[in-house]
C-alpha cells in the first residue's frame, strides 16, 4: 500500500471512531480530500485508494488538475474564498462550492453554473480580518438572496476557525456554526431544512464530527505537509 493509501485508511478509521463515539452514522460524513499544492499523480493515488471527493482553493489550480485528471470520476469541491471574477472558471468544474461569502459571488456562480450547483455559505466565524467568509450578521440575508438564484442549491454553512493546534480550541466555533445553521433554518422555514455543515480539518476533525459536521476537509493528514 502507498503511504497516501495508508494515511487515507487511518483518516477513515478516525472518522469511524469519532462518529461512533458521537452516536452518528459514519456514512453521514463526507471526507473531502484537500489536494491543494499536490500533484495529479498524488491525487490519482488517493483516487485508486477509493477517494472520490477532492478539494482545491485556487481556481487556476483546480482547472489544471481537473484537465489532467479528466479520465477520473472526481467530485471537485472548491473550498474557501473565491474571487468573483474566477466564478466562470470554477462553476463549470466544481460539484460543490464551499465558500460563497457575498451576493456578488453568488450571482456570478449562478450565471455560470451548468445545472444546479450545490454550495455552502462561508462564515468568518472568528471575525478574522485576514480571512474570507461572510460576517455572522450577514448569513440570513445572504441565504435569502441565494435562495432566489435558480442555479444555486444552498446546502448549509462552512467555516474555518482561527487556527490553534489544540482541537478543543476549535470546538466552541464548531458549536457556534451548528447553532447558526439552526437559527438560519428557524428563519427560513424551508420544507427540507439545510443540513450541510462543513467544518474540521486534519488537526480537529474529530471534534467537528462530534459537533455535527457533515463534511470535513482534510489535507495534511492524507498527503503530508505542504511545502
Ligand atoms: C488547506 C485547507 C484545508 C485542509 O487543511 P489541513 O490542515 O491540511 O487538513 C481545509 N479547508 C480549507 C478551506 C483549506 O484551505
Amino acid at each position: 500500500m502507498s503511504s497516501i493509501a495508508e494515511n487515507l485508511e487511518g483518516v477513515r478509521g478516525r472518522i469511524n471512531t469519532a462518529a461512533q463515539s458521537a452516536g452518528r452514522d459514519p456514512a453521514s460524513i463526507k471526507l473531502v480530500c484537500v489536494s491543494k499544492t499536490k500533484t495529479p499523480a498524488e491525487i490519482r493515488e488517493a483516487y485508486t485508494a477509493g477517494q472520490r471527493a477532492f478539494g482545491e482553493n485556487y481556481a487556476q489550480e483546480l482547472k489544471e488538475k481537473a484537465e489532467a485528471l479528466a479520465d477520473l470520476n472526481i467530485e471537485w469541491h472548491f473550498i474557501g474564498h473565491l474571487q468573483k471574477n474566477k466564478a466562470k472558471i470554477v462553476a463549470p468544474i466544481a460539484s460543490f462550492v464551499e465558500g460563497v461569502d457575498s451576493l456578488e459571488l453568488a450571482v456570478a456562480l449562478d450565471k455560470r453554473a451548468c445545472g444546479k450547483l450545490p454550495c455552502l455559505i462561508e462564515v468568518n466565524i472568528g471575525a478574522e480580518e485576514s480571512k474570507g467568509g461572510t460576517a455572522v450578521e450577514r448569513i440570513i440575508p445572504l441565504a435569502k438572496e441565494m435562495l432566489t438564484l435558480p442555479n444555486l442549491d444552498l446546502r448549509g454553512l462552512m467555516a474555518i476557525p482561527p487556527y490553534d493546534p489544540d482541537p478543543e480550541k476549535s470546538r466552541p466555533y464548531f458549536k457556534q456554526l451548528k447553532s447558526l445553521l439552526d437559527a438560519l433554518n428557524a428563519e427560513l422555514k424551508l420544507e427540507s431544512p439545510l443540513c450541510g455543515l462543513s467544518m474540521g480539518m486534519s488537526h480537529d476533525f474529530e471534534a467537528a464530527i462530534e459537533e455535527g459536521a457533515t463534511i470535513i476537509r482534510v489535507g495534511t493528514a492524507i498527503f503530508g505537509e505542504r511545502f
